[in-house]
């Protein structure tokens, strides 16, 4: 089953209010397609989330169409990380909250600059 989400929906996000400049962020890199900004709550010395303008409710959600943003979101945290002087780091999306989602728009954790353990918690 596909997850709908619409507009408003994502609007009534967090990152919904981030992207349409509600609340501010510590903005890294932007594009047409997603914005990158500092975790608020940083795991590590370098935390960023990368989010696509586009509302997506979670990776679970996301479509066959959505295949080339999906990349790119992927490509912008490499691009990102090497921006950040990153040559180690790790990506993650989180998908339902028992895996952690806590905000129901998709983005992926950048995160770097220290040793990074696995298996995760
Ligand atoms: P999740 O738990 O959904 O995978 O990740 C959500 C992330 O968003 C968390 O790491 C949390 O710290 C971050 N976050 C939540 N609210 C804000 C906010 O208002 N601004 C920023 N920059 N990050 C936020």
């Amino acid at each position: 089953m596909r997850f709908t989400t619409t507009l408003a929906m994502a609007n009534d996000t967090i990152f919904g209010k981030i992207l349409n400049g509600e609340i501010p962020c510590d903005e890294v890199y932007s594009d047409d397609l997603c914005l990158a900004f500092r975790d608020i709550a940083p795991t590590a010395p370098v935390h960023v989330l990368v989010i696509p303008r586009q509302p997506i409710e979670s990776l679970r959600s996301a479509a066959a169409s959505d295949q080339t943003l999906l990349g790119h979101l992927l490509l912008v945290a490499a691009r990102v990380a090497k921006q950040e002087g990153l040559t180690d780091f790790r990506t993650v999306v989180n998908s339902g909250e028992a895996a952690g989602q806590t905000v129901f728009h998709l983005h992926v954790h950048m995160i770097g600059g220290r040793p990074l353990a696995w298996p995760p918690g």
